[in-house]
């Protein structure tokens, strides 16, 4: 009994999982986000194409909504000891790759999207070369396949659940997508990768999950999300585990009506408290900055982070979040980079050597980071 309630006390320290959306340009990574927010990011972008990294948070109570006909199909009650999910979406264009690198580097687990029509595409095949670098755990969603104009007459039905939807379409219609899907698996298997469609797979561990999706009818989105809370359940518990090690990576330097220059960052492990002192990487020549938070603005649910959102002031936010930092001085910060704070027992120390000595080594982490970064991108 003892031992029950220790491993319920270690679950409920679980952080959300920080899933990175990748493949190549106009294969549906934004419209699936949009999908699952409510909102119409896409249709806003410039030539409808993404050019920033941006974070989305999903509490569980929310994915409980968003998959509850999945019900219809399991008869089991949603249930999860994850607080939520975090969603990083990533630009396709082939001129970003270095933001690419860069959500592909602090996620958990990544979705492929994949135009099931197009198949593999450059940046699909580079996404790829990502992910397996650093091993990173990946799923794919086989998007656009569900439309009328796509698989042969296929009736939709709005949000439903992949295979509810595909067991009351004529046979027809599933041996036109069984046809297509075929394909597809072919293509990954001549790169070397085993794939199956998720709910016949029996080899989770080495063969990658395919969940069909349509951002325009809905169709496949509840399985997509119940999916990535049941893998990371399963298979990531430990990984998940909160740490008070500090991770955070700088996404973007932007203007904030009312704030100045901002900060959007992820924040991986650990905490973040208004009132930190931060140290980020700054530009030649004036390098590492040194400040401290003035405001930490948290996006509010199910929102698109680098979009207007509205945001809640708050005190301190625990990983794994997207937050907008507010300080003195970010004018010349770069975004890539790992950011560090000083440790909040030196902050007010009269130890002064030991806080120097500490701000320089944290210092260097962080440059060093950046430079890791930037040769990454010029390795791929
Ligand atoms: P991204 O570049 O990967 O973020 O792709 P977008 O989300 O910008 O989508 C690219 C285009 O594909 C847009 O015109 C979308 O409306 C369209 N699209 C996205 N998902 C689907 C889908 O499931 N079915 C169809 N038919 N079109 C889609």
């Amino acid at each position: 009994k003892k031992s029950k309630k220790k491993d319920d006390d270690k679950d409920s320290q679980l952080k959300s999982p920080i899933v990175v959306v990748m493949g190549h340009v106009d294969t549906g990574k934004t419209k699936i986000l949009d999908r699952i927010r409510h909102t119409s990011v896409q249709a806003r972008e410039a030539g409808g194409i993404t050019q920033q990294i941006g974070a989305t948070y999903l509490t569980k109570e929310y994915i409980a909504k968003a998959t509850a006909r999945m019900k219809e199909q399991t008869s089991k009650p949603f249930e999860t000891k994850l607080p939520g999910l975090l969603f990083i979406d990533t630009p396709g264009h082939e001129s970003f790759a270095n933001l690419r690198a860069r959500g592909s580097s602090m996620c958990d687990i990544a979705v492929l999207v994949v135009d099931l029509m197009h198949g593999l595409e450059k940046q699909t095949l580079e996404s790829l070369k990502m992910l397996t670098d650093r091993s990173t755990p990946f799923i794919v969603a086989l998007n656009k396949v569900i439309l009328i104009d796509r698989c042969l007459d296929w009736v939709a039905d709005e949000g439903a659940p992949f295979q509810l939807t595909f067991q009351r379409q004529k046979q027809h219609t599933k041996q036109d997508f069984e046809n297509r899907l075929s394909g597809i698996r072919t293509e990954f298997a001549e790169k070397g990768w085993n794939t199956e469609l998720y709910f016949r797979n029996k080899n989770v561990k080495t063969d990658i999950s395919m969940v069909p999706t349509s951002a325009i009818t809905g169709e496949g989105i509840p399985d997509l999300l119940d999916l990535l809370i049941q893998l990371n359940e399963k298979y990531m518990r430990r990984q998940l585990r909160f740490k008070e090690k500090f991770v955070c990576t700088v996404l973007e330097v932007k203007n904030t009506i009312g704030h100045g220059t901002t900060l959007d960052v992820i924040l991986s492990n650990g905490t973040l408290r208004k009132d930190d002192t931060i140290i980020v990487c700054g530009m030649p020549p004036q390098g590492t900055i040194i400040t401290n938070i003035r405001a930490l603005l948290l996006p509010s649910e199910a929102s698109e982070m680098r979009e207007r959102a509205e945001y809640k002031l708050v005190e301190e936010v625990h990983a794994s979040a997207g937050v907008r930092i507010s300080a003195n001085g970010l004018e010349h910060a770069v975004p890539g980079a790992h950011m560090q704070i000083v440790p909040r027992n030196l902050k007010n120390s009269k130890d002064h050597a030991k806080r120097r000595e500490e701000i320089e080594k944290l210092s260097d982490e962080v440059q060093q980071d950046y430079t890791n970064v930037c040769l990454f991108i010029l390795l791929l």
